[in-house]
């Protein structure tokens, strides 16, 4: 984690997929967490693990509420931003909630970066690129999106809490960082949250057909969540603003996908054909010139082997 150690770090949204690996990561360098999460999307499970261990403190609590913030005791020097609901189906289910962490949950927890003199890292999206007429994404390009289609309660939640950030360190002086996810997967991705990875392995596993939208040619590029995490604290630790793309670099077709999620898991699945949501990017796939260059990250998890421990966790659990 180059070397940099923080005495004490919160992450809105630690009992979630991302969140709750960086909560881990965190802990092993030797850094006290609290996980401030209010359960929309995450789960205690997520977290298990680390519960026992010292330096580890669960909060129920929603990063929209001042007092839930605001009365954490202590001082923080590290402030992760991820709380927010992240797949399509759940932010389509949650979305007057996913505008609210974007604008009042980051404003809140800008203000406690700002008092305790923390370093602050926004957890934003390659979704506030839309539907890019730009390929690959670099950081420099402003985006496509509809804002008022359906997926806009998530982009434009992201695009705003982007806004703040760069406010917030322009007017107030705050220790800000921007980085922006692209598709990410792995290990404890909850099954039935629509997206991709996730929903192929449990079909496959469950002898379903996988259903692929569209004709499949829409790509995106992968990156194993221990990669993901690996950028997000290496912006964290650097002196960097952002916003800095993190992400795989294997563009891959869904078709592929799910072809290679059949034959990993050796299931007799076949792939079914339905209808592509409304405003489905057509492709996606990160710049991280910037990544490279600036913080010496690079993803080492190729989307072969990321898949395989992947199939592996989903096939233990659901044994489980
Ligand atoms: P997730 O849904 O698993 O995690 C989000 C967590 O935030 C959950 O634990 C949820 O309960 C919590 N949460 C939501 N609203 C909250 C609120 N108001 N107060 C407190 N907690 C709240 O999603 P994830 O995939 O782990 O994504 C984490 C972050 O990373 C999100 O901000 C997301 O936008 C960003 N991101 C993720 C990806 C990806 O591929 N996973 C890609 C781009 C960006």
């Amino acid at each position: 984690m180059n070397g940099q150690v923080w005495s004490r770090a919160l992450i809105t949204g630690g009992a979630g997929f991302v969140g709750s690996h960086l909560c881990a990561r965190l802990l092993d360098a030797g850094t006290a967490v609290v996980c401030l999460d209010n359960l929309a999307t995450g789960s205690r499970a997520n977290v298990a693990d680390l519960e026992p261990r010292p330096g580890f403190r669960f909060v129920r609590g929603d990063a929209t509420d001042p007092e839930a913030l605001a009365g954490l005791p202590g001082r923080f020097d590290l402030i992760l931003h991820f709380a927010c609901p992240a797949s399509p189906v759940d932010y389509l289910r949650l979305p007057l909630e996913t505008l609210d962490v974007g604008s009042t949950g980051t404003r809140l927890a800008l203000e406690r970066a700002h008092a305790d003199g923390a370093r602050f890292v926004l957890a934003s999206t390659s979704e506030v690129y839309g539907d890019p007429l730009e390929h690959p994404q670099r950081e420099g390009y402003w985006g496509n999106v509809n804002p008022v289609g359906p997926r806009s309660v998530y982009d434009e939640s992201k695009r705003f809490a982007e806004a703040l950030v760069t406010a917030h360190r322009g007017a107030r002086g705050t220790d800000t960082a921007i980085v922006r996810i692209f598709n990410t997967y792995g290990p404890r991705m909850r099954t039935g949250d629509g997206r991709a990875v996730p929903t192929f392995v449990t079909q496959a596993l469950d002898g379903m057909p996988l259903t692929v939208a569209g004709d499949g040619g829409q790509t995106r590029s992968l990156c194993y969540v221990d990669d993901t995490v690996d950028g997000v604290l290496a912006l964290a630790a650097s002196a960097e603003t952002g916003p800095v793309n993190i992400g795989g670099d294997d563009e891959i077709t869904m078709l592929e996908l799910a072809r290679r999620i059949i034959e990993l898991t050796g299931s007799a699945s076949r792939v079914r054909h339905v209808g592509r949501p409304v405003d489905d990017p057509a492709r996606r796939r990160p710049d991280t010139r910037l990544a490279r260059e600036r913080l010496g990250w690079r993803p080492r998890v190729g989307w072969s082997e990321g898949l395989e421990r992947t199939v592996g966790w989903f096939s233990r659990s659901a044994a489980a």
